[in-house]
């Protein structure tokens, strides 16, 4: 067993040994003076600290004296003890943590450190050394330290006698600083001291910091899904309403269509009804029956009003109404229209008044729909003043730009503009240079205040038990508000119940506003300028009666002309040929199918159909007909229910020749069918004596006879013919209308109703034709030429030659 370094010894190098009386032994070394136990082998070390002369010793020096004194002699003199002195110090010292040192400086807390439990730091004070100190004054230099920061260190860290631990950038956290000493003589106090310490984590990572991220998180989630939603919720919201807008339009659309439709059923019966009627009650005698029946007469009317209106309406909201205006006086067609209400103004005993602040405004107005306007304003105002009371209708100008409900009347202002504002805009323009007003006020019932609002509304009428009393739908101001705006003008209302009502119509002055195919030249006749629907014409007319009804100016033919009547309607079929039996003969069709083979068959001179019919209608029947060559030249009236101007067009592009609109007066029937007929034979009669001089009429002089290309066509092929065949002496009326392809009674019609000569009649004269000009350039006999355009004897040549030109062939030549 040797001892050396490794058990504690301070050097492997012994300069002298003695034993002490007890067994311990004692050596002495060059650093020192060390004692071992030889029981357990401990080691203590002794240094100059401990009292040594000297630490290095000198080799074989050493003596024990007989009071068990030792001595060891060393290099600055000899040291000596009782080994019995060498007492160690078991003092367990008490250990301290003395200070904190935070980044360089010392810390400080409420109470010296040592007496806390536990100390917190921030986040940023990580890094620090904490200062310990055991408390053993003997020997200080020799205690020692270990430490260890829990959470931090693995395990103790022996310090040596160093006092202080050193810790940097330690993260937040639970640690626990622990640190033992030990006195001189290696005694540890193992509890040692102890401080908990709590590094504080930054703001931004502390819980509620991760909470509030965790918020934030969610609620930013939250809001984005929110939006979301709500995005599809807008989108499917806007969808469903676009869906939903269009929905209505087309159901709108139909209702249009519906409204239009049955309005249409409703005018042929009316016009039945009309029309009769007046006949009847022209031919009574007898009073009071008259007066039963105008009331008959009077509803009807009335119904016929509402028809009509229904039917502007709807036109104009499809946009099919087109303004047709013209420069007017204002003050005069005001004046003008107010005339015919003075009568029932007076019986009812209100007094109608009319003003203008000057004579003349000159406005581009459509004078039937501003009637229209008129009508309505001063029949409202006459249906909802009571006896007695008065109407005002004024014009004036107004100043630019005026606000249209600048009202100064005595009645509250309670006003409401009805006009969308693409039309305001436009109305803004057209009033640079001012716009006129129109005022019609009267002191009758007055508008509540909450209807005010509506009064412009389609079917609005204020008062259910009015509607018992006055005869009204509701649709006559919704109309006259479309009118004023087809103008681009305003209309508004102010009213108080009890006192009066006044409605203001301001016109825009100028024609800035309106496009230039609204505008009409004034002075220049326009036909079918004015809307069927909106002209009442037709009401005035009917009271005529059926005396007037002109006679046939067609002069008096042998046979009267065929007329073909298509019409699917019975009752307006026969109503249609009383007027024109007498001067026509008449055959019927039921439809357009059974027209079209009517027509073929009998090539009737003119032909009445109507428009709306099953299996084909008019129009069809009109396009097959002027496309056929049998058929081609007959001309078509079309009796139109529906007034629009496309199916106008429509008509016109297949070939109509003409158009009434249902209902119609039956004499205009009468005028335009008499027209036609006259028209048509003067065209032929001019074209059959074109024909007499000419050999064959060249395509320029066929268009001015105003006959069709279909018609050009055949009379082409029947000169073609009848020149490639004349010299045939047996060729007549069968075989020329055998190379027609046509029957002989419809090659005879055709012809005469484009040449106005019959069929043998258009063989001879081609015939005589063609010798004509073979006289004058060929050197033949009269009586040659006679056989090679086909006359059998050469007198009969000069005879029908003679007849036909005036002179004799031989005069002829001799020209
Ligand atoms: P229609 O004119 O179609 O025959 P109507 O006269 O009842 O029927 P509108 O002319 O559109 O319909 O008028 C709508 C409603 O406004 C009327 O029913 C009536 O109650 C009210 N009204 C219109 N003009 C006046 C007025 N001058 N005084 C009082 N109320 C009026
Ligand atoms: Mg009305």
């Amino acid at each position: 067993n040797s001892i050396t370094t490794d058990q504690g010894l301070p050097s492997n190098t012994i300069m002298a040994i003695e034993i002490d009386n007890s067994g311990i032994i004692c050596a002495s070394t060059p650093k020192g003076i060390s004692k071992i136990d030889p029981r357990d082998l401990t080691v203590h070390n002794y240094d100059v600290e401990d009292g040594l002369v000297s630490r290095e010793f000198i080799e074989q020096s050493s003596f024990k004296d007989n009071n068990g004194w030792l001595y060891f002699g060393g290099r600055n003199g000899f040291t000596y003890f009782h080994p019995d002195s060498l007492k160690e110090n078991k003092f367990i010292p008490p250990v301290y943590i003395t200070s904190l040192t935070v980044a360089g400086e010392p810390k400080y807390f409420d109470k010296p450190l040592y007496e806390l439990e536990d100390i917190e730091l921030g986040y940023n004070e990580n890094d620090f050394s904490f200062d310990f100190v055991a408390l053993n004054y003997i020997n200080p230099q020799k205690n020692q330290y270990a430490y260890m920061l829990e959470g931090y260190d693995e395990d103790w860290i022996q310090s040596e006698n160093r006092r202080t631990a050193f810790y940097t950038n330690l993260s937040p956290g639970k640690y626990t600083f622990r640190v033992k000493g030990s006195n001189n003589d290696g005694y540890w106090n193992e509890e040692g001291a102890h401080l908990a310490l709590f590094i504080h984590p930054p703001f931004w990572k502390t819980w509620w910091a991760y909470l509030f991220y965790a918020m934030v998180f969610i609620i930013v989630v939250y809001m984005l899904r929110r939006n979301e939603l709500r995005k599809i919720n807008l989108r499917q919201e806007l969808e469903l309403e676009h869906i939903n807008a269009e929905k209505m339009a087309e159901l709108d659309k139909e209702k249009s269509k519906f409204f239009s439709n049955i309005s249409h059923e409703f005018r042929t019966p009316l016009t039945l009804i009309l029309g009769p009627l007046d006949r009847v009650i022209e031919r009574l005698r007898k009073e009071e029956n008259k007066t039963d029946l105008s009331i008959v007469r009077r509803s009807a009317l009335r119904l016929q009003t509402l028809v009509n209106q229904l039917l502007s309406l709807s036109k104009l909201e499809s946009g099919k109404m087109k303004l047709r205006a013209r420069q007017e006086n204002i003050v005069r067609l005001t004046h003008l229209y107010l005339q015919s209400f003075h009568s029932m103004a007076e019986d009812r005993e209100i007094k109608l008044a009319f003003e203008s602040d000057a004579e003349e405004y000159m406005v581009y107005v459509d004078t039937i729909k501003f009637e229209k306007v008129v009508n309505n304003l001063l029949s409202n105002a006459l249906k909802y003043t009571d006896k007695g009371g008065e109407i005002n209708v004024s014009v004036s100008g107004t100043t630019p730009p005026a606000p249209p409900s600048n009202g100064s009347d005595s009645v509250k202002e309670n006003s409401s503009v009805f006009s969308p504002p693409a039309a305001a805009g436009e109305t803004q323009r057209g009033q640079e240079t001012g716009g006129i007003r129109i005022t019609f006020s009267d002191t009758g019932t007055g508008i509540p205040e909450e209807d005010l609002p509506h009064v412009f509304d389609r079917f609005y009428q204020v008062d259910e038990k009015q509607m018992k009393t006055t005869l009204g739908t509701g649709i006559g101001l919704a109309l006259t508000k479309e009118l004023v705006e087809l103008h681009q003008g305003t209309s508004s209302v102010q009213s108080e119940t009890g006192k009066g009502t006044v409605f203001t119509v301001i016109l825009p002055s100028g024609k800035d506003h309106l496009s230039a195919d609204e505008i009409v030249e004034t002075g220049k006749h326009t036909p079918d300028t004015d809307d069927d629907l909106l002209n009442d014409d037709y009401l005035f007319m009917n009271e005529v009666g059926a005396e007037t009804k002109t006679k046939s100016d067609v002069p008096g033919d042998d046979a009267l002309p065929l007329l073909l009547i298509v019409e699917d309607n019975e009752d307006m079929r026969s109503y249609i040929k009383s007027y024109l039996e007498g001067d026509y003969n008449i055959i019927e069709a039921e439809d357009g199918e059974e027209g079209a083979e009517k027509a073929v068959e009998h090539i009737p001179d003119l032909i009445v159909s109507d428009l709306m019919m099953p299996k084909m209608d008019g129009n069809q029947m009109t396009a097959r007909l002027k496309t056929d060559e049998r058929t081609s030249h007959i001309p078509v009236i079309l009796l139109t229910a529906k007034a629009s101007r496309e199916s106008k067009l429509e008509g016109l592009e297949t070939g109509a020749d003409d158009f009434l609109t249902k209902p119609f007066d039956a004499d205009e029937l009468v005028a335009r069918v008499n027209n036609l007929v006259h028209q048509r034979k003067h065209l032929r009669e001019v074209f059959g004596r074109k024909l007499s001089f000419m050999s064959s009429p060249g395509p320029d002089e066929l268009k001015d006879s105003g006959i069709t290309s279909m018609d050009e066509q055949f009379l082409s092929k029947a000169y073609e013919v009848a020149e490639r065949e004349m010299s045939d002496p047996e060729f007549g009326v069968s075989a020329f209308s055998r190379q027609m392809g046509l029957s002989r009674m419809q090659l005879h019609r055709k012809l005469t109703a484009l040449t106005d000569q019959s069929a043998s009649e258009f063989i001879k004269i081609i015939r005589l034709n063609k010798a004509a000009v073979l006289l004058k350039s060929k050197n033949a006999t009269a009586a040659e030429i006679a056989y090679d355009v086909g006359f059998n004897t050469p007198a009969y040549f000069s005879t029908c030659f003679k007849e036909h030109f005036g002179i004799s062939p031989s005069e002829y030549t001799g020209l």
